[in-house]
């Protein structure tokens, strides 16, 4: 490298202060008994720390957003009786602490290796919701993590990673989940 070359990349890093700011779209397992985020948000945000951020923490900065959907499974609760609106307003107040409580894990993370971060939760279809919080924020790169199902379970079930590389108006990464780490339904996560 000459010297001219040195020069000028060290005006292109003295001209960029500002952090990479990268969205993660994190969502909660789906596994019965296992409170904890997805299996493949925690790979996508393993592998963002190890192979994007890796010590060069004041560099970054991770926006991590949730979308809550209406939680189906509540319904499966058949001891409770939903007679009036307070007892909905229950139900939506058990989801928003489950979402905090996903939000809480990867902040901590963050934490733990002084990643400076930011956290959020929206209401509504996850696929939509992304890619339209993706244009309102407009991060430099958007992650997203992916169970890897194949073209039968992606037509049936549908694929958030997929829709997002698709429609995201910004550069996206996608992470696949490890095949060791899958569940017994792939379509668990
Ligand atoms: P896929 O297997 O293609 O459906 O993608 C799964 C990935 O989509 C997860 O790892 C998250 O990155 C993202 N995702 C799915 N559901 C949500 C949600 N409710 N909120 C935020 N991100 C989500």
């Amino acid at each position: 490298m000459d010297k001219g070359e040195t020069r000028e990349r060290g005006e292109m890093a003295s001209q960029s202060p500002e952090p990479t700011r990268i969205m993660m779209a994190v969502n909660e397992s789906s596994i019965k008994g296992y409170p904890h985020a997805s299996i493949s948000s925690r790979t996508a945000f393993e592998w963002t720390v190890a192979k994007l951020v890796r010590s060069n923490a004041a560099g970054f900065r991770l926006l991590f957003l949730h979308v809550q959907v209406p939680d189906e499974d509540a319904f499966e609760d058949m001891d409770s009786i939903y007679a009036s609106p307070e007892d909905f307003h229950n139900m939506n107040e058990k989801d928003r602490i489950r979402g905090l409580h996903l939000l809480e894990y990867f902040v901590k993370r963050c934490h733990q290796y002084e990643i400076p971060c930011e956290a959020w939760i929206k209401k509504g279809d996850p696929k939509e919701l992304i890619c339209s919080e993706v244009k309102r924020v407009q991060p430099d790169l958007l992650v997203v993590g992916s169970r890897g199902l194949g073209p039968f379970k992606r037509v049936f079930v549908g694929t958030v990673s997929e829709f997002c590389a698709k429609h995201a108006e910004c550069p996206v990464i996608t992470i696949k989940r490890k095949p060791a780490d899958a569940p017994p339904d792939p379509v668990d996560d």
